[in-house]
């Protein structure tokens, strides 16, 4: 992203998050090129970044979306994403939450538990209607990622096993309610190798080859997402390897190939900019203290995640070790450790990389701290896509009940 960044913080201020919505076009036509010819659809998930603006983007481009709440499925309707490219995926739907999905007429409910199915089909017999459905099966492969990233084991709450997934077809093609056209697996996040997806798509491939030889016909063959991107200086999986991967397994299944990828569409379109408030020296560490904080990018602190940070205009300053830490109430509050920085002064700006994904989305009001505002950058213009959150907008809630508690 070449941008002026002063200009940028001077029209918005801080904390702010930017994403260059070119750079996600690149990212979209790359991976849906990859699969070439062959049946594809590029499911976007969601959760790594909600804004309706990005969401929009992606649909006018093609792309379909993957939920993992009803209120991403509106998310998604409501940016233009066709009810026909919308999944439904997550451990823990709720009835309300099943019965508006099969209202809403989407793609696909992923399920999760032999008990889900259950309820979904008593929610589709209530409504009359037949649920297509997918199953998220766990084919316990190691993706080689952080634990807390890892979906793809036994040992994680994801999907069900090989076993229970054929049982639950069986069961689901003879349901008048149910229309089993799917098969799912996601094994986790931030990957950066290739041979656990080649292994968990010949395992869920085999199932569906078993599968279609007792006459259950799977059309859609969702991979998940996952793919990993660069925060410091990993080797990532290049889209046209990741496709001929899913594609050497598959040979011979006459699928539609789903593909979910949140983390590779959006951290690397986007940054967010900090502004430095204050120096300080505590003994021998030396503390950067920014308007930014755990509230608003909370991956460093959740995960101790890397995220590079840069100062800008301080090119061939002389450097030393700081910790960049923000103004909330914890000692997990940081942005990053051990970071090499020249002498900050105040209002200068630290640029926070690989932000786009699971950044805005994950952010609260903790300390009463308004959320960031959004903005989008697309050939050359920038967009305010999310104001600043006010004080305002946060006690909102609250201030409507002021009668009930104390007239
Ligand atoms: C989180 C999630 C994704 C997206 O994962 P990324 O690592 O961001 O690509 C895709 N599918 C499911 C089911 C998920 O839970």
């Amino acid at each position: 992203m070449s941008l002026d960044i002063t200009t940028l913080v001077k029209k918005y201020n801080t904390p702010l998050y930017i994403y260059d919505f070119n750079n996600i076009t690149n990212r979209y036509e790359e991976l849906k090129g990859a699969f070439g010819g062959k049946k594809s659809l590029v499911a976007y998930a969601v959760k790594s970044n909600s804004n309706l603006a990005v969401i929009r983007h992606l649909a006018n481009l093609g792309a379909g979306a993957d939920c993992v709440s009803i209120g991403e499925v509106n998310r998604a309707l409501k940016a233009g994403v066709k009810k026909y490219r919308i999944i439904f995926s997550g451990v823990g739907k709720r009835d309300s939450e099943i019965r508006e999905a099969l209202e809403r007429d989407i793609l696909l409910i992923n399920l999760e538990s032999e008990a889900e199915m259950k309820r979904v089909e008593m929610i589709a017999k209530e409504l009359n209607v037949e649920a297509r459905i997918s199953i998220r099966v766990n084919p316990n492969v190691d993706p080689k990622t952080h634990p807390y990233i890892s979906t793809g084991l036994h040992e994680n709450k994801f999907g069900v096993s090989l076993d229970s997934a054929k049982r639950m077809y069986i069961y689901a093609k003879k349901s008048e309610h149910l229309n089993p056209i799917g098969i799912h697996f996601h094994i986790g996040s931030q990957l950066t190798e290739l041979s656990p997806i080649t292994e968990a798509c010949g395992i869920v491939a085999d199932l569906v080859r078993s599968l279609d030889a007792i006459g259950i016909d799977i059309k859609f063959f969702d991979v998940g997402g996952g793919l990993g991107v660069v925060y410091d200086d990993e080797t990532t999986i290049r889209p046209a390897d990741y496709a001929k991967a899913i594609l050497s397994q598959i040979k011979g299944l006459d699928v539609t190939i789903l593909s979910e990828p949140g983390r590779y569409m959006m951290a690397n379109a986007g940054i967010f900019l900090t502004s430095v408030l204050y120096e300080k020296v505590n003994g021998k560490k030396r503390f950067v203290i920014v308007d930014g904080a755990m509230n608003d990018l909370l991956r460093p602190s959740l995960y101790g995640a890397y995220h590079k940070i840069e100062a800008i205009r301080k090119e061939g300053e002389e450097k030393s070790i700081a910790d960049v830490v923000g103004p909330v109430c914890e000692s997990g509050d940081f942005l990053g450790k051990n970071v090499m920085l020249p002498k900050m002064n105040h209002h200068d700006i630290l640029v926070v990389h690989s932000a786009g994904a699971y950044g805005f989305t994950m952010s609260s009001n903790y300390n009463t701290r308004g959320r960031s505002a959004e903005v989008a950058i697309f050939d050359g213009k920038d967009y305010l896509i999310r104001e600043r959150e006010t004080f305002e907008d946060q006690i909102r809630l609250e201030e409507s009940c002021d009668s009930n508690w104390q007239s």
